[in-house]
């Protein structure tokens, strides 16, 4: 089968692999009927991966069918449409018996697929704890409409979970990339006061107002002033830090009032400066961390009442054959791209 697989620093390659076979019991064969490309992708292919071991298929957002199962799998059988979680995770642990199961302590545990192990930007991919891994399709619910359950959208909803949004706040998102806008999407569903979302592309700014009308857009140079002028208590009550860039970590806790609490979703390329003196007295609680993917069976219930909707954000399609040309789209940021569908 053709698979995208990681060669060296720098550089992908569409290459002939066999099939995978199941290797362990609670295994899974997944026929993928619809993949995606993540900016972590694109992070494995700069080398800022360490862990990203050449040679593996790369791809961690997808959906698709099951085709076989290890002996020890009882929540999906063949025939089944599932969801593919970007974590791995045993369901045993300590840490995931409390729901943290970005922690979990399983050697397979953690980000593996298409970073320590193969992928899904192929035919076929092997899925370990399929049991935890793998989340069955509403028989409403579309491909596209659940392409991002079990990576960005399960990031968007553990950040807007883990946030505290009460009704009468005033939320904050930073950056309305593919991961600002699932948690646009999940915020939206907390129903704060108000919705701010700051972001200096003009292209993505017309997005949110196009799809999202009501929250409020603003461009970082702006964001400082135009918070305090449009909240209650002088700053907003809960930031949503997803940018990632050189300055926006600074930008997240000036925009907070004093007591907020400031979520960081971003991933960023170098150390950030706590300046605990600046900040001395605005008594912020800060929450870091990778996602907890562990809500993708309520995320798909959300999709099939109709209240989560990511579907605008698919903006281009390619075939399995034509990688290259949708990896190079999205690492430019060509033609108003948000998100790449790629077919097998
Ligand atoms: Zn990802
Ligand atoms: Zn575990």
């Amino acid at each position: 089968m053709l698979a995208y697989t990681y060669m060296e620093k720098g550089r992908f390659q569409l290459t002939e692999k066999p099939e995978p076979v199941l290797q362990d019991a609670h295994d899974a064969i997944v026929r993928v009927t619809l993949a995606s490309i993540c900016t972590s992708d694109l992070h494995i292919k700069h080398g800022s991966v360490p862990r990203a071991v050449p040679g593996i298929t790369v791809g961690h957002e997808m959906v698709g069918v099951v085709e076989q199962t290890g002996t020890a799998v009882t929540r999906v059988r063949p025939g089944d449409r599932v969801t593919v979680n970007v974590e791995t995770f045993c369901g045993e642990c300590f840490f995931c018996r409390h729901g943290y199961v970005n922690n979990c302590t399983d050697p397979d545990g953690g980000w593996a697929l298409g970073c320590r192990i193969d992928g899904g930007q192929a035919r076929y991919v092997r899925v370990p704890h399929a049991d935890q891994g793998l989340d069955r399709i509403p028989d409403g619910v579309t491909d596209e409409q659940a392409l991002f359950t079990g990576d960005i959208l399960a990031t968007g909803f553990w950040a807007a979970r883990i946030s505290d949004i009460k009704p009468e706040d005033t939320v904050l998102i930073i950056g309305a990339g593919p991961t600002g806008l699932c948690t646009l999407a999940c915020v939206r569903l907390k129903r704060p006061k108000r919705i701010i979302v700051c972001e200096k592309s003009d292209e993505r700014t017309d997005f949110v107002r196009r799809h999202y009308p009501g929250a409020l857009t603003v461009r970082p140079e702006e964001c400082k002033d135009f918070v305090r002028t449009h909240s209650d208590h002088g700053g907003a009550d809960v930031v949503l830090e997803v940018a990632g860039a050189d300055d926006t970590f600074r930008l997240a806790w000036e925009c907070a009032r004093p007591n907020a609490t400031v979520t960081i979703v971003a991933l960023y390329d170098h150390p950030q400066l706590l300046p605990l003196p600046d900040m001395y007295g605005k008594n912020l609680t800060f929450k870091t961390g990778g996602v907890d993917g562990c809500d993708c069976a309520e995320i798909l219930r959300l999709i099939e009442k109709g209240e989560i909707d990511t579907t605008p954000l698919i903006t281009h399609r390619f075939p399995l054959e034509r990688i290259d040309e949708a990896y190079r789209l999205f690492e430019e940021r060509r033609d108003g791209v948000i998100k790449v569908a790629v077919e097998p």
